[in-house]
């Protein structure tokens, strides 16, 4: 079946009040993205799979990758080349269009993080590179600072180099912390709005004590202009998953940032083996993966797509608020995964289901649906990971389950 096809089927269902119900909707869909596969390996290995209308997370496999991205792996797997030409040729041309010196691609914005940081401590110097994570008495720096509001579990990829992170809260406790042990200065992006150093301050003041500053924008675009914004700005390095909203592999990542450092940090990832990095492995079907996920992203109609997403959200919300007692209300994160969201309330006491149990029930249904954050009387979701169609669906499960749930 074409994806025309499926869509309007989609349609024509939705138009018809659903003739087609759930289960036949999502057999459409899934049928189109199975007919080039000989083998269906997630019902082979008794594997659940859904409908994502949560966004990119890590245990939900992050993203479906573009045909183009499953074109270059295919390509990219049909013959041999160096490792290290292929990062050189593809860093070049992902540089170009991030406005950085460099780039080279990683095995997610995890790795990143810790390369970037090897690639300070040991410059171009082979024998500190074998010493990592081993700092003291190696001559190398040992401390990170960051704003207490930026520290996340992901500053595990920054101590896994050996450094210990410093706590600071104003701009006067960063210049006092700053001493001749730190290596570096970490930003993370997506709590900018919770720390009392804004970006432009801590770049600045990175600079005045020529210290490296990094930035994390793991899950931050859109908007593409991020993928520019933080090197245009002057941070020194900047760290971005490629499996999130680029729709690149789910196992790569992008390091960008000044050359000298970057070059230094490749003497810590494979093909080298002598390093902390040999088990972040990028092969180049990767590497091409993500650089055409990285030049369809960037040349995509933005506009567009935002409006795609609120067309199919506002399509989930007419329905749902047709249901009395039901609330809807559209919400964009400000800092990363920004997209719109719909959360869909009630009052307590309208519905014998909590969010959590009318959750469940998705989930366990057919076809399964995993939903957004679920709180006692609200649930949320949102259509960015969802295939055209799949809205209708949800919004048709969800209306299922809380007519049932009316008290
Ligand atoms: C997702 C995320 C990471 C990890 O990214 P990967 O590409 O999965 O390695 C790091 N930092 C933040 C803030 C993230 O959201």
């Amino acid at each position: 079946m074409q994806r025309r096809d499926v869509l309007k089927l989609v349609s024509a269902a939705s138009l018809m009040g659903g003739v087609l119900g759930p289960k036949q909707l999502a057999h459409a869909i899934d049928k189109k993205a199975v007919t080039a596969a000989s083998r269906n390996l997630f019902k082979e290995l008794g594997i659940r799979t859904f409908i994502n209308a949560r966004g990119t997370i890590t245990a939900m496999t992050g993203s479906l990758m573009h045909q183009e991205v499953l074109d270059a792996i295919q390509d990219g797997a049909q013959a041999f080349c160096m490792l290290d030409e292929v990062q050189d040729k593809v860093g070049e041309r992902i540089a170009k269009m991030v406005h950085s010196e460099a780039a080279v691609v990683t095995s997610g914005a995890f790795s990143a993080l810790t390369l970037g940081l090897a690639g300070v401590l040991t410059g171009m110097d082979e024998h500190k590179v074998r010493q990592l994570p081993h700092l003291e008495g190696t001559g190398m720096k040992s401390e990170v600072i960051c704003q207490k509001s930026h520290d996340i579990v992901y500053n595990k990829a920054l101590t896994n180099t050996g450094c210990k992170m410093i706590m600071v809260e104003s701009a006067a406790e960063l210049k006092n912390a700053i001493n001749d042990k730190t290596a570096l200065l970490f930003f993370l992006n997506i709590e900018a709005d919770k720390g009392q150093i804004g970006h432009e301050e801590f770049v600045r003041i990175g600079k005045a004590h020529n210290i490296p500053t990094m930035i994390d924008i793991a899950a931050d675009v859109p908007p593409v202009s991020n993928l520019w914004r933080f090197n245009d700005m002057g941070f020194d390095l900047v760290c971005i998953s490629g499996g999130k909203a680029m729709r690149g592999p789910q196992s790569a990542g992008i390091l960008m940032g000044r050359k000298a450092i970057i070059d230094a940090a490749r003497l810590s990832m494979p093909p080298r083996g002598f390093n902390i990095g040999r088990g972040m492995k990028v092969n180049k079907e990767e590497v091409l993966g993500m650089y055409v996920a990285l030049e369809k992203f960037v040349n995509q109609d933005h506009d567009a797509t935002w409006k795609n997403w609120e067309a199919r959200t506002a399509k989930i919300a007419k329905r749902i608020e047709k249901l009395p007692g039901i609330q809807t209300l559209v919400f964009v994160p400000k800092l990363g995964n920004v997209t719109p969201n719909l959360e869909i309330s009630w009052k307590a006491d309208a519905f014998k289901l909590s969010g959590e149990a009318i959750a469940e029930q998705l989930r366990k249904g057919t076809p399964s649906i995993e939903l957004g954050e679920v709180k006692s009387n609200s649930v949320s979701l949102t259509v960015w990971m969802m295939k055209p169609g799949e809205e209708d669906i949800v919004a048709e499960r969800l209306s299922e389950e809380l007519q049932k749930a009316k008290a």
